[in-house]
């Protein structure tokens, strides 16, 4: 946990995901009653979930974290999402459809002693058009007597129904090592397997000190100019070590160049921004502190913030900044990067060398933020606590939902809320802002987006 305190995670988050990579998501699904909520207890081990005789009630969580022989994986319990009773078929359906979308392997849930209902068949067309891998539980089969039962959901064209008891423990085991067998195989993701060195796009105006905080971090430790792949004159990237760790500047041709003696300069700035972007990972824009935000600096943080990548803001030339204004121009750094908070920023001098060290730590974390996946049961029992103490404003008398949250991807990280009502822009500034308090992302563009549901 050294290595991960020292980049800024605390021993308890490196605890919870020692991989860093997603564990694969079972969804269970079917109709109220079948017994979704016993089954996935069973799995779990504990009696968490709230089992009920009245169907369709209020469960607060949804999202269970389990093992079974050694492997681990998120259970989403499908029957906690919607306590509404109302236009039942439809929304079961639809629930179906959700974890169609979010889940790895689809566990279906079916009352063999009741057989095959419309609902049932209503789900089964979504799963079967999902493409996922579908097991089929025939439920409540809770003596070999009742395992005739189960042949009649063979109908469901989902393959063989396995006959299960989740009431009395029966047969689960197989039907979990069946679920198991089902999921995708993902090798673990370790940390520093990563296909070569970082990179870096080194981003500014002319004459913001590109090329001289260039030649400062190379110095002595420049490693080699690398021509890239195919091409014969540039762009060519420079190997740099920085604290230890060598980082890929792209393009540093273009940034030794003079481009604004050019006709169409801007254009072609322009251009070759967005190329070195297309390759970077994290961008670091420089910024001349004794002058004015320009338009063309504008331009350039506007082309990051398209680019989805992770950012290092360096105000340059602090050198000239005397010690008066310093504190001013904090104050309105704060407010010219209004569209940017998150962006991380150092002040520093290309000329004199001052807190020049600073940048590869800085880049370092964004990128770690960058690559952050969090876990979808962290994530969800992270919302359900917002949600309780901060419930989104009601809209037409019906108070908005989430029904499940999960994290769609990394670089840049990107979540997707599965949303029973639209859920307005003020609210969903506020989740994001909630997000980054809680999981960190600093030096990283997030992006929330929502699914309704009606
Ligand atoms: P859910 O609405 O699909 O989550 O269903 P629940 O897990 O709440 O179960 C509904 C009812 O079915 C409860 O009364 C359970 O005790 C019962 N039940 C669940 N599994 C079985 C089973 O394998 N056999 C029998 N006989 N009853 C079961
Ligand atoms: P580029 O066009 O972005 O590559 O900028 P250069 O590195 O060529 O720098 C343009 C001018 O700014 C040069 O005269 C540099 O000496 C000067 N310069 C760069 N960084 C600093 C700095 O931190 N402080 C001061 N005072 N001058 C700087």
């Amino acid at each position: 946990w050294i290595e991960a305190e020292l980049a800024g995670l605390s021993p308890e988050e490196t605890e919870q995901e020692p991989d860093a990579g997603p564990l694969p998501v079972v969804a269970v699904v079917g109709r109220p009653n079948v017994g979704k909520s016993t089954l996935v207890n069973r799995i779990i081990g504990r009696r968490e979930a709230v089992v009920e005789d009245v169907p369709g009630v209020t469960r607060d969580r949804v999202t269970y974290e389990a093992t079974w022989r050694g492997k681990r994986f998120t259970l989403v319990d499908t029957g906690g999402w919607d306590p509404d009773a109302t236009g039942m078929a439809l929304r079961i359906a639809e629930q179906a459809q959700i974890a169609a979308e979010l889940a790895d392997v689809i566990l279906f849930v079916v009352d063999a002693g009741v057989g095959v209902t419309d609902s049932d068949e209503a789900v089964g067309a979504v799963l079967r058009r999902s493409g996922k891998p579908v097991v089929l539980a025939a439920n409540k089969v809770d003596n070999q007597q009742m395992e005739l039962e189960a042949t009649g959901l063979w109908s469901l064209g989902l393959g063989e129904p396995h006959p299960v008891s989740a009431l009395h423990g029966r047969a689960s085991g197989d039907l979990l090592d069946i679920v198991l067998d089902a999921l995708p195989e993902t090798p673990p993701q370790t940390f520093g397997e990563r296909r070569g060195p970082r990179r870096i796009a080194l981003l500014g105006k002319p004459n913001v000190g590109k090329s001289s905080l260039l030649n400062k971090l190379a110095g002595e430790e420049r490693v080699l100019v690398d021509p890239m792949a195919g091409t014969t004159r540039d762009p060519v990237d420079e190997l740099v070590e920085l604290g230890g760790t060598t980082y890929r500047f792209i393009d540093t041709a273009g940034i030794r160049r003079r481009d604004r003696e050019l006709k169409g300069a801007d254009f072609y700035a322009a251009m070759r921004t967005r190329a070195a972007l297309e390759r970077a990972e994290v961008a670091v824009v420089l910024i001349d502190a004794s002058d004015v935000l320009t338009e063309q600096d504008l331009r350039i943080l506007g082309l990051v913030i398209e680019s989805g990548r992770a950012m290092v803001v360096a105000f340059n030339k602090w050198d000239l900044v005397d010690e008066d204004r310093r504190y001013y121009l904090e104050k309105e750094i704060d407010r010219q990067l209004v569209r940017t908070p998150w962006a991380l920023r150092v002040n520093i001098s290309a000329k004199t060398g001052r807190h020049v060290e600073r940048l590869a730590p800085a880049i370092e974390r964004a990128l770690q933020s960058w690559g952050t996946r969090v876990p979808t049961a962290r994530l969800n029992q992270f919302f359900t606590e917002l949600l309780q103490a901060t419930p989104p404003p009601v809209r037409g008398g019906r108070q908005p939902k989430i029904l499940f949250a999960t994290q769609a991807s990394t670089e840049p990280p990107k979540f997707v809320l599965f949303t029973s009502a639209f859920l307005e822009e003020t609210y969903r500034r506020f989740l994001e802002r909630r997000i980054r308090e809680e999981f960190g992302f600093a030096g990283s563009p997030i992006e929330v987006t929502m699914k309704i549901r009606e």
